[in-house]
């Protein structure tokens, strides 16, 4: 059908005319107006969209449509019932003219034209949310979120979209929580960054809020300011330079406007040890099925969540208009890959997300600045082994995700190619696709399909996860669901060579959103290696050290398919344990799991013997 739909040739007619937002009280001959003000995120309004049909006419059977994103919250624009959301009153320039307006989907309202045929310059205005509910916005802010107008000017029941259809700001709700993000690892007497952000109650940026945020008790040995002021122009978050002199584990509470509180993640302070930096690599905008301009996206990566390396990647054959058929869209997404691309202080990596509904979803990487978008409904690029081959050569890794369920499962009968795949997103938004017996197992779970069954078979996978944000908060996904996704990457420098080294090597963990500090190595191989075992088979200690964000409960031990060790931790927040592994034999792979009172989780990459 995506194929069909791709393949079809519009009319000329075909996504003709104009739209703009007017005012609802505007005479419909008049000529585009002011543009109205912004909605707040999650509450009503009235939004009045004026068409004019363009020089070709619109024929008998022909129709013009309005949809609203589909994701998100917005109502669905509907005829019937004045007293219910969404309502939407249609009035036309010329008496008689004839329309009959219906809802066809899910926020998608349809004009078809049922009298004459409509005369260029003609118009008809739409407003939605005439009725006493009005119409509700998107949950989450955004800049630019879009009325889409369509138009099938000949009646063949194939349409084109205005691509300057009307948009209006979607802004922050009130303040509601403040996140206090600090990075996992600093060297004694190293300069880094403290994050402060206020937000709203879904984690959206950008609120209006003024006043200062107050750090309590600083331990010694940092040197901090004790307060920063949020100013207008600051939209909530800022970030101050801090350095920690002596070695420990520094967790900050602060206060912040409005009797807001927060407790940040730990900051280990050690001459030793991997750097941890922070990755969400996998993320939507409204250039796909998201909420919010890819530019906001970096944004908030950088200067809310703090992360270290980025990557946006957009679906190629689900946006309004597809990705893949959109040249200016992609050049959009590398323009602003480029433009926030710092090598050693914040890591942006192109990518788009192949969504095959026959063999699963894959979101490609690229560690340059090139790179194609390899649409899975092309017959070119439909299978996975046609992805890895047009992808020869370059640097580039793919990711299967939301492997073991909804919305789709990975097909793992075609083994994941070695070279482009030594990674997999094993949680996410949608949950977690690492075993039966996981925290915050995935929905629609396909038993067999699992990340651990794949490691039976023998293939090699370092963990990652992600947040697969649709809500424009990369990073933060978890502030609104039950999970998020990050992907903990060891790597002592933050450009993108190195971080996709520390990929090739598996030297990477999973977290569902919080930013647990974990370490594990059997003997002196750390979490990712290949160790190679004699005959009889290999006893070594294994090491696991956890500073957790929030009191643990449990830390399992998982070896070749089974949970052999699961450790009661009754609250501590930092634990460090040796244990002896007995008769590791060829084949056999060992990784630790973490789970926090809260259900905040963290999955080590395995550790492979051969
Ligand atoms: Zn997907
Ligand atoms: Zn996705």
């Amino acid at each position: 059908m995506l194929r069909e739909d791709a393949g079809r040739v519009p009319h000329p007619a075909d996504g003709g005319g104009r739209a703009w937002l007017s005012d609802p009280g505007a005479d419909l001959a008049a000529d585009p107006g002011a543009e109205p003000e912004a909605v707040t995120a999650g509450q009503s309004g009235q939004f009045t969209i004026a068409y004019e049909v363009g020089p070709l006419g619109i024929a008998t059977g022909g129709a013009i449509f309005l949809q609203v994103s589909p994701f998100w919250g917005w109502s669905t624009p509907q005829v019937e019932a004045p007293d219910a959301p969404g309502y939407t009153e249609i009035e036309v320039s010329h008496e008689d003219m004839e329309l009959r307006a219906s809802t066809l989907d899910q926020q998608l309202l349809a004009l078809e034209v049922t009298g004459r045929a409509l005369e260029a310059g003609e118009r008809v205005r739409m407003t939605f949310g005439a009725g006493v509910w009005g119409a509700q916005a998107d949950r989450y802010a955004e800049k630019n979120s879009r009325f889409w107008i369509a138009v099938d000017g000949d009646g063949d029941g194939t349409r084109s979209f205005l691509l300057d259809s009307p948009g209006i700001d979607v802004l922050a709700g009130p303040a509601a929580q403040l996140q206090v993000t600090l990075p996992s690892i600093a060297r004694p007497g190293e300069t880094f960054r403290v994050t402060v952000a206020v937000l709203d109650a879904l984690g959206s940026a950008g609120v209006s809020t003024t006043g200062e945020v107050i750090f309590d008790e600083l331990p010694p040995g940092l040197e901090l300011p004790e307060r920063v002021v949020l100013g207008v122009e600051s939209g909530g978050s800022a970030t101050l330079d801090a350095v920690a002199r002596e070695p420990g584990v520094i967790r900050l509470h602060a206060r912040g406007p409005g009797g807001l509180e927060a407790e940040s993640n730990p900051l280990l302070v050690s001459a030793t040890g991997p750097r941890i930096l922070w990755g969400d690599l996998h993320g939507h905008s409204s250039l796909s099925d998201g909420t919010g301009t890819a530019e906001d996206y970096f944004r908030y990566a950088r200067d809310v969540a703090a992360l270290d390396v980025i990557a946006l990647t957009d679906h190629d054959h689900w946006g309004i208009p597809p990705l893949s058929s959109t040249p200016e869209n992609w050049e959009e997404i590398r323009r602003q890959v480029r433009r926030f691309h710092v090598p050693g202080r914040f890591v942006t990596l192109l990518g788009y997300e192949w969504t095959s509904w026959v063999h699963g979803h894959r979101h490609v990487l690229y560690f340059d600045d090139d790179g194609e978008v390899y649409s899975a409904v092309d017959p070119a690029y439909e299978s996975p082994l046609q992805l890895w081959k047009a992808l020869e050569g370059r640097p580039a890794l793919t990711f299967a995700h939301h492997s073991a369920g909804g919305p789709i499962a990975t097909n793992w009968t075609i083994p994941p190619d070695p070279v482009f795949e030594p990674v997999t997103e094993i949680v996410s938004v949608h949950g977690s696709s690492e075993a039966l017996d996981s925290p915050g197992v995935i929905y629609d779970a396909v038993p067999g399909n699992f990340v651990r069954d794949v490691l039976d078979r023998g293939v090699r996978f370092g963990f990652i996860g992600s947040g697969d944000s649709h809500d424009g908060h990369p990073g933060l996904t978890q502030l609104a669901g039950s999970s998020g996704g990050l992907a903990a990457i060891l790597s002592e420098g933050r450009t993108r060579e190195e971080v996709l080294e520390a990929l090739r090597a598996r030297r990477v963990y999973a977290t569902n959103g919080p930013r647990i500090v974990l370490r594990t190595a059997l003997g002196p191989h750390p979490m990712g290696s290949i160790v190679s075992a004699p005959e009889g088979g290999i006893s070594q200690e294994l090491f696991v050290s956890v500073i957790a964000v929030a009191p643990l409960e449990r830390i399992d031990l998982i070896r070749s398919g089974r949970v052999v060790d699961s450790l009661e931790i009754d609250g501590l927040l930092e634990v460090t344990l040796h244990r002896d592994v007995e008769d590791l034999k060829a084949g056999e792979y060992l990784y630790v799991r973490v789970v926090q009172e809260d259900g905040g989780a963290a999955w080590s990459s395995p550790i492979f013997v051969e």
